[in-house]
């Protein structure tokens, strides 16, 4: 336990699978504020020093009310150190606090008459007390009383107040700190020479709500005082529930994470002998129960909101609405694969379904559930010839939505092959709903034999084949936007048309290819408003801009996966021309991570590559090749959940001397540290090369945005890569993981791992955490820049001699003859106990050798760790 109660979260992770199942779902906190000066009318009076730095004034903000701001601009004299300090701000409870802020700051390059110190940032700092005992002069004006948090800088400067006064560009940032301890705390901030306006201050800290879940209650919890910190909080079973013990010990638990969310639950409640559950797990009714052999796991995480209170909230509040049909997409004697259409109000991003089904024959109570990912999932272990009941319901971090209506499909009876829909139409009887599916697939196959006669007639047919493809319906593959002789039309099939009224834009933040990136809210008529990314298409463009600009929803379009970004539609029929896609808080992944240098477990970093590799299986198996994975085209939501986006081509073709990221030839642009070598050779793109592209993310992510081969140039990576040389692990970096980047980044293509093998490989380690402990020589910037001679090229070596003689540690050969160390195939399994048993005592040489000793595993392709 921390000073705080909160476990943390490396404590935890020993707990198993469930931590990291656990860490990537999010779900609504509470925010208990402490101070926020946007409430503020009258004057609010916070101690300034010197008098002549920061100003109170009031102004109106674009929505005419009156807000006081705190404004500073003595950027004519330098040696600026102006300090602004709250009033005494009362802790209540919480461990760590948050900070949002709105400012923003002048443009230097834009100001006549500046120093040359003149600023675009400024410090934040807090000062704990028992009470609240500040004078002017105490505490003193300079860090040591004052603990800082960070220097902010402005995303956005600006160069000109319009005629109103108004501030074209808003900058929001969060910061936070903890524990906290005293009774409370002053926030300062040093302005040292910027021209800036402090907008509004909002200090706040988060709670995970009283919950009843699982058939168990748990009250409010305040968050820990890291941003780690896991807090445990016991649960009381509710009436006429006991508790089931699962790990030996009895109590249920469940966790408040440092954002307020309940997380990792330990133990459960079950309903007594003769009482059913009802109400969502909340309540057990005296009824009988009963047990299903596919019911939740007994350690799940929860999706829990007290404030969601009642399953008529959950409705009002965004659970989807039902799946309205599913199709078989094929069976056999044992097996029947399913796929659905998403529901039509999604209410949020779908996280996965929860498929239920009963043999017809038998009683409904006698169910299995399961839970897909994707909007497709087979079931197996089924008998044959049997006629199954069929519903599936989607869940958002809301909740479940509602059940489809019941459809009814049959195994294959034994002695018949199996069979593809295209083969065979499904049997389909039972619900109404059911008869309309039929009709929808019958029309599909239909249309799919009058295609397939005419096939290769019209590129539309062409294009209708890959959906229909030979693996069956509910598989489809990615068209190629620009096979369509109009790109009106793809935009028409890809990208729904939103109406501009429904979409109000309220802030920049970010500036695209094309235009500006704004943040908004997006409200279509009788449903709920929800935050939105607006892509917008700057004014002048060119009629192939408009088109390479809308390709990108034209490809966005046609995925659907929790981990790809989600297109929401396309304004194309007003000026300016948008692409809205959903909102994600934290931005792209790059940036996040330097702003978040080591405030991640080794498990949620995990948790993050495993979505992204979930993603890229999700677009390799559309026949999607992205061309520029990197962690800049990952963006990353509220909950840590990243998803792959950037799916525009365009920068591959422009000629753009300022973007140095990609370079080459006329006419193709590369992002040369990110590429397979065949690709940057001969422009050979395939989902291999974006396998190497993503061992250079896993190498960003562990790294915490890093650049790539640091400041090598282009050239001498492509001379790098070319003698086998190789990014050695970050510093901290599992070997588990630095091995499978190795794997990425082999030579031959054809020798990587596929995006499903790295999603299990991830998987595994998710699982068993304890595969990641093992932690090789992580360098920032090692002296030897890349894994050179450790990697031998280790076919051409055909004894353990050559192999010490290969990387110098030929001395050593005594040591290995003697401990009867001959083959790769027994060296390769050394640890680095092994390696000090036998005599080597050299740090330098134990690490040398243990470095080899790893490709060497690459090479022989064993993958499992070795723990050193
Ligand atoms: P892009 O043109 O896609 O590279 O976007 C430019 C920048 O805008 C990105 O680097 C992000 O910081 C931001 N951005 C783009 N899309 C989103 C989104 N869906 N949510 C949040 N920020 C985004």
């Amino acid at each position: 336990m921390d000073s705080n109660g909160g476990i943390s979260a490396r404590r935890v992770a020993g707990m198993g699978w469930i931590w990291m199942v656990c860490c990537f779902h999010l779900v609504t906190s509470l925010e208990e504020i402490l101070l926020d000066t946007t409430q503020e009318t009258s004057e609010i009076g916070w101690t300034t020093h010197p008098s002549d730095g920061w100003d109170e004034v009031s102004v109106l903000d674009d929505k005419k009310r009156l807000i006081r701001t705190f404004q500073v601009c003595n950027v004519a004299e330098p040696g600026q150190n102006n300090w602004l300090r709250t009033h005494f701000i009362e802790r209540r409870g919480a461990h760590r606090v948050h900070v949002r802020l709105r400012f923003s700051v002048r443009d230097c390059a834009s100001m006549r008459t500046v120093a040359s110190s003149c600023k675009e940032t400024f410090t934040l700092y807090y000062h704990q007390s028992e009470a609240d005992i500040a004078s002017q002069d105490l505490p003193e004006w300079r860090e040591g009383p004052w603990t800082k948090v960070d220097t902010i800088a402005a995303d956005e400067s600006f160069s000109q107040v319009d005629s109103t006064g108004k501030v074209v560009k808003m900058n929001v940032k969060v910061r936070s700190f903890g524990p906290l301890t005293k009774h409370g705390f002053y926030l300062a901030f040093q302005d040292s020479g910027a021209c800036m306006s402090l907008v509004a201050v909002q200090v706040f800290f988060y709670k995970c709500p009283a919950v009843v879940k699982g058939f168990a209650s748990f009250p409010e919890t305040f968050a820990g005082g890291e941003r780690t910190s896991l807090v445990e909080s016991p649960g009381t079973c509710v009436p006429n529930a006991e508790e089931t013990s699962t790990t030996g010990s009895s109590s249920v638990r469940l966790h408040c994470n440092g954002e307020g969310e309940w997380m990792v639950a330990i133990g459960r409640c079950t309903c007594k002998a003769g009482y059913q559950p009802v109400d969502d797990e909340r309540a057990c009714q005296g009824e009988r129960t009963f047990f299903s052999p596919f019911r939740q796991p007994l350690f799940c995480w929860f999706s829990v909101s007290a404030v969601f209170g009642t399953s008529e909230k959950f409705t009002e509040l965004g659970v989807p609405s039902a799946v309205p049909m599913m199709h078989q997409v094929s069976r056999t004697t044992n097996s029947i694969t399913l796929s659905w259409p998403q529901p039509d109000q999604p209410n949020g991003v779908i996280l996965d379904y929860q498929l239920r089904y009963f043999d017809k024959a038998e009683d409904e109570d006698n169910s299995f559930t399961l839970t897909s990912e994707t909007n497709m999932a087979t079931i197996s272990s089924l008998s044959p010839g049997k006629i199954y009941a069929f519903q599936v319901r989607a869940r958002t971090a809301v909740g479940y939505g509602p059940y489809s209506g019941k459809m009814y499909f049959q195994t294959l009876t034994g002695g018949e092959r199996s069979e593809m829909v295209q083969d065979r139409l499904p049997l389909i009887v039972g619900s109404a709903l059911g008869g309309l599916a039929f009709l929808v697939i019958a029309a599909i196959a239909i249309l799919a034999i009058i295609f397939k006669s005419k096939r290769r007639e019209t590129p539309y047919t062409d294009r209708l084949q890959q959906y229909i493809g030979t693996r069956g319906l509910g598989v489809k593959y990615y068209i190629d936007p620009s096979t369509y002789e109009d790109p009106n039309e793809a935009i028409r099939e890809f990208a729904k048309e939103i109406d501009v009224s429904l979409i109000k834009i309220e802030e920049v933040i970010g500036s695209g290819e094309f235009g500006e990136v704004c943040f908004g809210r997006l409200k279509h008529p009788g449903k709920r408003e929800y935050t939105v990314a607006i892509k917008t298409l700057k004014s002048g463009y060119t009629e192939e801009q408009r088109r390479e600009f809308l390709s990108e929803a034209s490809i966005m379009g046609q995925f659907e996966h929790p981990n790809v970004i989600h297109l929401e539609g396309v304004v194309t029929k007003s000026r300016p021309v948008m692409i809205v896609t959903e909102f994600m808080e934290n931005g792209s992944l790059d940036s996040f991570l330097r702003q978040k240098e080591g405030q991640f477990s080794v498990l949620q970093l995990v948790g993050m590559l495993r979505g992204i590799a979930a993603g890229m299986r999700y677009l390799s198996d559309m026949n999607y090749v992205h061309r520029d994975l990197a962690a800049r085209n990952i963006l990353v939501n509220s909950n840590l959940v990243c998803k792959v986006s950037d799916f525009g081509l365009s920068r591959f073709l422009e000629d753009d001397a300022s973007n140095p990221t990609y370079t080459g030839g006329l006419g193709c642009k590369i992002p040369i540290r990110w590429t397979a070598p065949e690709a940057i050779q001969y422009r050979k793109f395939t989902s291999s090369s974006d396998v190497w592209s993503y061992g250079i993310v896993m190498w960003e992510v562990m790294s915490y945005g890093e650049r790539p081969y640091w400041d090598m140039s282009n050239q001498d990576v492509i001379n790098a890569i070319d003698q086998d040389y190789r990014l050695p692990p970050p510093p901290d970096c599992p070997t588990v993981l630095h091995l499978l980047m190795l794997d990425c980044w082999q030579k031959e293509r054809v020798q990587r791992p596929k995006f499903e093998q790295i999603v299990s490989a991830l998987d595994k380690m998710i699982r068993k955490p304890s595969a990641l402990k093992a932690i090789g020589t992580g360098t920032s910037r090692p002296s030897q820049p890349l894994l050179s001679n450790c990697s031998p090229d280790f076919p051409s070596l055909s004894n353990a001699h050559e192999w010490l003689d290969a990387i110098k540690m030929g001395r050593y050969k005594e040591n290995f003859d003697q401990a009867g160390l001959m083959t790769f195939d027994v060296i390769s399994r050394m640890t680095l106990e092994d390696i000090q048993r036998i005599g080597i005592t050299l740090v330098g040489h134990q690490k040398k050798i243990l470095n080899s000793i790893q490709l060497m595993r690459v090479h022989l392709n064993q993958l499992e760790p070795v723990e050193v």
